[in-house]
């Protein structure tokens, strides 16, 4: 099951993303490349049979991963030898993965990095009223502002808990 690491498989938006990261990584010292871009279902299924069907360590908590939609890389550091090794400053990449618009899902995967997408942020149908009665309440949280990892909807659903 190949490991695709090449970063023209990935969506033009996400490559932009990670092309930047690279850049300012080397700009701070990291020595870092991408181990994994693209993956098909097929690879992410037997991945996620890995330490639950088949020996080994769990590396995937799901079968629908955003690597599989080419907005999600994995990173890894390189020794001094110039192999790879995920001892490295990940809170540094971590930093510098959010000013490029990267996400990280630490501490499960620190890792990953991906592209939530503008779409994860616009406001459906029935969230629009909950929208409105937040403004009345003067809870300023313009719809659409991204509120860190939260993707807008689901912070709707919470207020929605709240204020409905
Ligand atoms: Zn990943």
């Amino acid at each position: 099951m190949t490991r695709i690491n090449d970063i023209d498989e990935l969506k033009p938006q996400m490559k932009k993303k990670v092309e930047k990261l690279l850049q300012l990584a080397k700009e701070n010292d990291l020595k870092v490349v991408v181990f994994e871009t693209y993956r098909s279902q097929e690879r992410q299924n037997w991945l996620y049979e890995q330490g639950r069907t088949r020996p080994g360590r769990i590396v995937t908590w799901t079968k629908n991963s955003r690597h599989k939609q080419r907005e999600a890389v994995d990173m890894v550091f390189l020794d001094k030898n110039g192999n790879y090794t995920w001892n490295g400053d990940w809170n540094k990449l971590i930093e510098l993965g959010e000013q490029c618009g990267l996400y990280n899902l630490a501490p499960k995967e620190k890792a990953h990095f991906q592209d939530n997408g503008e779409a994860l942020y616009e406001i459906p149908d029935w969230g629009k009223p909950v929208v409105e009665k937040m403004k009345e309440k003067g809870i300023s949280t313009p719809p659409t502002e991204k509120a860190g990892n939260i993707p807008i909807y689901q912070l709707i659903k919470i207020f929605e808990k709240y204020f409905s």
